[in-house]
């Protein structure tokens, strides 16, 4: 059944990610996952890959029944030794996002042409984001949770635990969608 994906396994696990097969109906979205974006984070309406400067949960919704597969995508970090997690975020997570952005290339040039990353965090590859207009467009993408989806839950479909407040592992996590 994964005999046409098997190259992104391969490619994946080459550049340090774990991939895991999901049905693309089997990736919740939530209404409810707008709260969180909207009060309570401080990077709202800071990036152009954040709410409410990207395509809203119900378009996200259309979209994603358009799409049939996805890849979840795991980078997981030893951060036993980072004093500073916060501070270290950005790097960790613009370093998972360019490896999880090779296998969306990886993925269109195999013929996914629809291969569309939702990236691990927001988008930092400016240290301010210019919010008129992207000055790096090819480079832009969300996060998952930025157009609700309940990242817990679609990992728990692929049977993995998405666990909270563990400061010595990081885990970024991105959804590849194949079509
Ligand atoms: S590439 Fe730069 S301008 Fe574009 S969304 Fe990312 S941080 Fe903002």
């Amino acid at each position: 059944m994964l005999g046409k994906f098997e190259d992104l396994f391969k490619k994946a696990s080459e550049v340090g990610l774990k991939a895991y097969f999901v049905d693309a109906d089997d990736i919740p979205i939530e209404n409810r996952i707008a709260l969180k974006c909207a009060y309570g984070c401080r990077g709202y309406g800071k990036r152009l890959s954040c709410p409410p400067n990207v395509i809203s949960v119900e378009e996200f919704r259309k979209i994603i029944g358009e799409y049939n597969s996805a890849l979840l995508l795991v980078d997981e970090c030893d951060t036993s030794l980072v004093s500073d997690i916060l501070e270290a975020w950005g790097e960790i997570r613009k370093d998972s996002f360019h490896k999880m952005l090779e296998l969306e290339h990886e993925a269109f040039r195999e013929g996914f042409t629809f291969a569309h990353l939702l990236r691990p965090g927001s988008c930092n590859e400016c240290d301010v984001c210019n919010l008129k207009e992207c000055i790096k467009p090819e480079l832009r993408r969300f996060a998952p949770e930025a157009v609700g989806v309940n990242l817990q839950k679609a990992m728990e479909k692929a049977g993995l635990i998405l666990e909270f407040c563990k400061p010595e592992k990081t885990v970024c996590v991105g959804i590849l969608l194949l079509e």
